[in-house]
């Protein structure tokens, strides 16, 4: 089969190389569309980001490596020994971070919270490939009513789910969200049927503040234009929003907020209010803890996202109360595009892409 095989950073080449052996509890798959999450693009570049050491690891120690593509949807070729919920011909999304099923976390029931196990993509090959072997635990059904390509989303849309679920929203809250990419827009969405008040989006792109309002915040605040700090104390009568989720930080070279959205993000929330941190920023920050603390202002990060939230995904797409393919932007037709959606992905601003650059591998 054909796939992606990476010899080091900002190198990587379409090998051909054998089918997966089958192996109990896994099936093998057929992809039929994959995305670069951000982070895995700016990893592919060498960019400092979330599991920059053990990926340079990786590559100084086992090049050529399949490394990357845990966003994805494919379709069921074949089953292995124990598998029970899938048959060939279905089609699957998946969750990325698995449970070891060993530690003591695993073995006491609290499996959600191990840090142990493998993730799709980095420590197990992923979907860069026309065939990929996956674990059963890691998917979930697609509903017919759901395209390869929204379907390739639903990872995304599981970390964002579970997002919103560590916000622990009151009904009427009102919700600021600074960065509108894809996991703003996701959060966005989801904070709005999860009984959320007021929703207020904040970007500094035409494009991503125009998509926010199609889908559905109540107010939109271009920050290229003016102080989103202060519109979001005057809409909320000077205290400030009760949640924050702060999605835009991340390295200004890839068209990021660098730490001026959580800086606003302190500036705009209430006290006692939260700040949910979305971003990863790729290197430390410094932050007024004082302040955090005087102001009793919970920063807090999201849970990992569970088979649970997955299927989730799945009900909150079909059935419209989330739209994803308003942001889906760019998609690129067979295999060989691949590292054009990388590029793309790794530069969404320059490219005007809200969601990852899609890869139809199959048709
Ligand atoms: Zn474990």
């Amino acid at each position: 089969m054909k796939a992606w095989r990476f010899y080091g950073f900002g190198d990587m080449r379409l090998d051909d190389i054998p089918v997966p052996p089958m192996r109990p509890g896994h099936v093998l798959a057929q992809i039929l569309c994959v995305q670069p999450s951000v982070t895995e693009a700016q990893l592919a570049f060498g960019i400092p980001t979330l599991a920059f050491d053990k990926i340079k690891q990786r590559l100084e120690s086992e090049a050529p490596v399949q490394l990357f593509g845990h966003e994805y949807c494919a379709r069921i070729v074949e089953i292995g020994e124990g598998v029970t919920r899938f048959k060939p011909g279905d089609r699957v999304a998946a969750r990325a971070k698995l449970p070891c099923g060993q530690c003591a976390l695993c073995v006491d029931g609290r499996a959600s919270l191990c840090r142990k196990g493998p993730i799709i993509g980095f420590q197990l090959p992923g979907c860069f490939s026309e065939y990929a072997l996956l674990p059963e635990i890691a998917l979930t059904h697609v509903d017919d009513q759901i395209s390869d390509s929204e379907a390739a989303c639903l990872q995304s849309l599981s970390d964002s789910v579970a997002a919103v679920e560590t916000a622990a929203l009151r009904i009427g809250d009102s919700v600021a969200v600074f960065g509108q990419g894809s996991m703003g827009l996701e959060c966005m969405q989801i904070a709005r049927v999860s009984g959320a008040g007021r929703i207020i989006a904040v970007d500094v792109r035409p494009e991503a503040c125009a998509m926010a309002r199609e889908l559905g915040a109540d107010y939109v605040i271009d920050a290229s234009q003016e102080d989103p700090v202060a519109r979001i104390k005057d809409l909320t009568g000077g205290n400030g929003a009760d949640v924050v989720f702060e999605c835009a930080g991340g390295s200004p070279k890839q068209g990021l907020a660098g730490i001026a959205s959580l800086t606003q993000a302190i500036d705009a929330v209430r006290s006692g209010g939260s700040i949910i941190g979305v971003s990863f920023f790729g290197a430390p920050v410094s932050l007024p803890i004082d302040l955090l603390r005087e102001r009793s202002i919970r920063y807090v990060f999201p849970d990992i996202s569970t088979l649970q939230h997955l299927e989730h995904t799945v009900r909150l797409v079909s059935s419209g109360r989330v739209r994803l393919k308003p942001a889906i932007t760019h998609v690129l037709k067979g295999i060989d595009k691949v590292p054009e959606a990388f590029e793309i992905t790794a530069n969404k601003g320059k490219y005007k892409a809200i969601n990852p650059a899609q890869v139809m591998i199959c048709e």
